[in-house]
C-alpha cells in the first residue's frame, strides 16, 4: 500500500521499481558514461581545486557513503553490530579510500588505495605496477591479497571484507540501503550467479598470470604472449573493471538491488566465498522458532532464501552471504544469529570437488 503524506508516492515508487526508479537508473547511467568515457567532469573538478575527475568521483562516492551511513546508523541505532560496522565502513572510505590517496597525490606521491586488494583491484599485482609502487604498498598488495585476506576469511567469513572494508559493499550498505530488498531470489538468478562469479574469477587469474608471465619472460622473447597478455588486460579492464564493477554495479541499484556486482561478478567475493565454506562463519538457526514471515529473505541483499533454512531448522554457511547481519536484525522472533565457531557439523565439511558444486547452494 502506498504511504500517505508528502512525497510518500515518490518514496514508494523509487524503491519499488516504479517510473522514478527507472529514471534514476537512467540518470546514473548517463553520469557514469560521462565519467568513464569523456573528460567533461575535469573542468568541474579543477574549478573545485581537485587534481582530476577521479578525485571528484571519490568525493561524491565518499559523500554518498557518509550520508547513507548516517541514515543507516540512525535506522539501526539499537543494533550494536550495525552501528559499529557502518561506522567502520564510513571510516575506511573516508580515510583509506579517499583522503589518504588524495593527500599523497597533493604531495606528488603515487596514490595508493590500501583498502582495495587483488583480485578486486587486479592491477595491483601486475609486476610492472608492483615494481613502480612504494615498497610498503607492494608488500601490502602481495601479503594482504594472497595471505591476510583469505586467512581472515577463514576466521571471520567474507564479511570482514565485503561488509566492513570494501567500498563496493560500503556503498551498498549505506546509500543503497533503501534498495536492498530488490535483489532477485529466483533459482535462475542463483544459477547465473554461481557460474558468472566463478567465470570472472578464472578470468582474473588468467589475466594476472598471463600479464605476469609476459613481464617475466620479456615481450622481446615472446611477442605473441605479450600480445595476448596486453589484449586480455585491456578486455578485462574494459569489461570487468569499467563496465561491470564501475558502471553496472551502481547503475542497477534502483531496479536490481545493491549487490549486482558483488553477487554476480566480483572475483574477490568468489575467493572469499570459497574460503568461507571452510571457515568458522555461519548463521545459526534456533529450532522451531520461525513463523515464516519472510522478513529475512526480503532483507537479504544477496538474494538468499534465508527463510527456507529457518523453516528447516538448518544452520547454514552460504558462499554468497556477506554477513551484513540484516536477516538477524529484522527477524521478529530472534531466530537467526551470525557467529564464528569451529564446531562445524560434519555434513558441512566438504572436499574441494564438492565445495565448488555446493558453494552457491
Ligand atoms: S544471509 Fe543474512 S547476513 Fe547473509 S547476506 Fe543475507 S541478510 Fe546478510
Ligand atoms: S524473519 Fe525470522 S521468523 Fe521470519 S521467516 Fe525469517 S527466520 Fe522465520
Amino acid at each position: 500500500m502506498r504511504q500517505k503524506g508528502t512525497l510518500g508516492w515518490l518514496k514508494h515508487d523509487v524503491t519499488h521499481r516504479g517510473i522514478t526508479a527507472w529514471l534514476l537508473t537512467g540518470a546514473l547511467l548517463a553520469f557514469y558514461l560521462v565519467l568513464y568515457f569523456t573528460d567533461w567532469l575535469t573542468p568541474i573538478a579543477k574549478s573545485l581545486g581537485l587534481i582530476h575527475k577521479w578525485n571528484l568521483y571519490g568525493a561524491l562516492y565518499t559523500l554518498a557513503i557518509v550520508t547513507g551511513g548516517i541514515y543507516v546508523i540512525a535506522k539501526y541505532r539499537d543494533n550494536r553490530y550495525q552501528v559499529i560496522r557502518t561506522s567502520v565502513v564510513i571510516f575506511v572510505q573516508s580515510t583509506l579510500a579517499f583522503s589518504v590517496p588524495y593527500v599523497l597525490e597533493l604531495f606528488n606521491q603515487p596514490a595508493v588505495y590500501l583498502s582495495y586488494l587483488w583480485p578486486l583491484e587486479i592491477s595491483i599485482l601486475y609486476p610492472k605496477n608492483l615494481a613502480s609502487a612504494p615498497v610498503y604498498f607492494a608488500v601490502w598488495a602481495v601479503v594482504g591479497s594472497i595471505l591476510i585476506a583469505p586467512i581472515l576469511g577463514i576466521f571471520y567469513g567474507k564479511r570482514w571484507y565485503c561488509s566492513w572494508v570494501c567500498g563496493c559493499g560500503g556503498l551498498a550498505n549505506t546509500a543503497g540501503e533503501p534498495f536492498r530488498h530488490l535483489t532477485p531470489t529466483s533459482q535462475g538468478w542463483w544459477n547465473f550467479e554461481k557460474y558468472a562469479v566463478h567465470i570472472t574469477l578464472v578470468l582474473a587469474l588468467l589475466t594476472t598470470g598471463l600479464v605476469g608471465a609476459s613481464y617475466l619472460i620479456g615481450p622481446e622473447q615472446s611477442p605473441v604472449l605479450a600480445s595476448y597478455a596486453n589484449s586480455l588486460q585491456s578486455w578485462y579492464g574494459l569489461l570487468v573493471v569499467t563496465i561491470l564493477s564501475g558502471i553496472v554495479g551502481v547503475v542497477l541499484y534502483p531496479i536490481g538491488g545493491t549487490r549486482v556486482w558483488c553477487r554476480n561478478f566480483c572475483p574477490m567475493a568468489a575467493i572469499l566465498g570459497l574460503v568461507q565454506k571452510f571457515g568458522r562463519f555461519r548463521i545459526r538457526v534456533k529450532d522451531d522458532m520461525c513463523i515464516s514471515c519472510g522478513m529475512c529473505t526480503t532483507y537479504c541483499e544477496m538474494g538468499i532464501d534465508v527463510r527456507e533454512y529457518a523453516q528447516n531448522n538448518q544452520d547454514f554457511t552460504r558462499a554468497a552471504c556477506v554477513g551484513c547481519g540484516l536477516c538477524e536484525e529484522v527477524c521478529p522472533r530472534g531466530v537467526l544469529h551470525l557467529e564464528n565457531e569451529w564446531d562445524r557439523d560434519p555434513q558441512e565439511s566438504l572436499t574441494m570437488g564438492a565445495l565448488l558444486e555446493e558453494s552457491y547452494k
